[in-house]
């Protein structure tokens, strides 16, 4: 799957994907991250990108131009992407979104700063205004990073086991059941003696049992819009 990220501070997005699961998927080619200088498509001599707001106040707005420069030229290689904004206004990023979205072949993420976009991109350019959540960030650049993350480790290869993906908090509307390492004792807290059974069929039902706990002590409102509630 590939993934086109426009920004203005494409080092901010250097970390997140050179290291574990994405840098591997990034090696093996099943993930191709291109980050891109939104400045190359703003005009010389000064390569604004911002500009003061009409009707006056605080803060600057990312100019429409070299926006638009920029999609309708990325736009023009194939596969054709799926054009998002990433905005505190957008549809809340969940599970859900991130498996539709993973059926996009390609998605282009803009990255916004400052008061955020000329609105005239959102009314002409883009497909879709994302949020990851009812907070405002400084800027686009985590908001993409979260989304390569969630969507990408939902490519398949990606995660080593597939499974692990299936029984992750949400995926079938239940959160995570607990999970115990080595030792088996510690400060002398013991692991379940279920999960030292060896019994297959037992642990699963233990695993589900837990499952509905946790989402009823944690996340009770999953319950009311789920199979399990
Ligand atoms: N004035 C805007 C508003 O109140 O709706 C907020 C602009 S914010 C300071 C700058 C940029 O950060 C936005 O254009 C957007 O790209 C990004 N951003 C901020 N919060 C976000 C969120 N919760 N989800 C996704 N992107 C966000």
């Amino acid at each position: 799957m590939r993934f086109d990220i426009l920004t203005i501070f494409p080092g901010m997005l250097e970390g997140p994907f050179s290291e574990s699961i994405l840098r591997r998927a990034r090696e093996r080619g099943l993930l191709d991250i291109r980050v891109h200088d939104l400045r190359r498509w703003a005009a010389s001599p000064h390569y604004r990108v911002d500009d003061v707001p009409y009707g006056g106040g605080a803060g600057m707005v990312f100019k429409p131009e070299p926006i638009f420069a920029a999609v309708e030229e990325l736009a023009g290689q194939l596969p054709r992407p799926w054009v998002v904004l990433l905005s505190p206004q957008g549809r809340r990023l969940d599970q859900a979104l991130a498996r539709e979205l993973l059926g996009r072949e390609r998605l282009l993420l803009i990255c916004g700063r400052y008061e955020g976009v000329d609105e005239r991109v959102r009314e002409h350019l883009v497909n879709e205004e994302i949020s990851i959540g009812d907070f405002v960030l400084s800027g686009g650049e985590l908001a993409a990073a979260v989304i390569v993350d969630a969507v990408g480790r939902l490519v398949p290869g990606v995660l080593g086991d597939p499974s692990s993906a299936e029984q992750d908090s949400f995926s079938d509307g239940l959160l995570d059941h607990p999970h115990y390492t080595r030792p088996a004792v510690f400060r002398g807290w013991t692991v379940p003696d279920t999960l030292l059974s060896g019994h297959h069929a037992i642990i699963e039902a233990w695993r589900q049992k837990e499952a509905v706990r946790a989402t009823r002590r944690k996340r009770p409102d999953l319950l009311n819009t789920t199979k399990h509630g």
